[in-house]
């Protein structure tokens, strides 16, 4: 999938998925408040975000105007086996949720659509009043109800159709569920050094360490899953 066109054409099949399927099924929460939601891609960037309404209104984006946008070269890496790998370890809904069973196997399309639910529940999140939630447990809790509620099996399955027109396809790997994805960044963990234990917080997962921040001190640890434990 090195492609440039046809990871063009993807993105603009993920701006679909958002703007005629998750806006769709969430148009009253969106009346209701009043918000417009603009959705784009940018070829070349790799910037994938929602950004709220901006005070300063330009002529692209006026003010109250809400705007997901997806970047063609984030859209890029999930067609390469070891970053998509990497992406999916910082994704709750498979540590966390367990909602994979309702996916089937980790492909692109699965990923990918995770990625578009990902973005609208920044969305709802700010719709909701958290306007500073970033990712925490209400963004997560909301995240947690689209999937329940069958909006990424939707938006997978739209994915699929749409790219096959083109004659992409969106399953041509899955990976695996590695192991260090018990662990997720922000998790409190303990582990033990030569002669003592620390506490912290998870930076990182990386493929084969976890990369920890430890409670009042400013270097990292670099441990192996194995040796970590997950503190509540
Ligand atoms: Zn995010």
């Amino acid at each position: 999938m090195a492609n440039n066109a046809d990871v063009t054409k993807l993105a603009q099949i993920l701006a679909c998925a958002t703007s005629e399927i998750m806006a769709v099924r969430h148009a009253s929460s969106i009346r209701r408040l009043r918000a417009e939601l603009k959705v784009r891609i940018r070829v070349g960037a790799w910037a994938t975000y929602h950004l709220p309404p901006q005070k300063k209104a330009t002529k692209k984006d006026p003010a109250k105007l809400h705007v997901i946008q997806f970047g063609t070269r984030c859209v890029e890496s999930f067609f390469d086996k070891d970053r998509l790998q990497e992406t999916v370890q910082d994704y709750p809904e498979i540590r966390i949720y367990g909602v994979l069973p309702k996916y089937g196997p980790l492909t692109s399309a699965v990923a990918l659509s995770f990625l578009v639910l990902h973005e609208f529940s920044h969305f709802l999140t700010y719709l909701d009043g958290h306007h500073r939630e970033g990712h925490g447990p209400i963004f997560q809790k909301k995240l947690q109800t689209l999937h329940e509620a069958d909006d990424g099996v939707l938006v997978a399955a739209f994915l699929r159709s749409e790219a096959s027109r083109l004659e992409i396809n969106l399953d041509g790997f899955f990976v695996p569920i590695p192991k260090a994805a018990k662990f997720a960044k922000g998790d409190r963990v303990k582990w033990t050094g030569k002669n003592e234990s620390f506490f912290g917080v998870v930076l990182r997962v990386n493929k084969k360490s976890i990369t920890v921040h430890p409670d009042d001190a400013n270097w990292r640890a670099y441990v192996p899953p194995s040796q970590l434990q997950r503190i509540e």
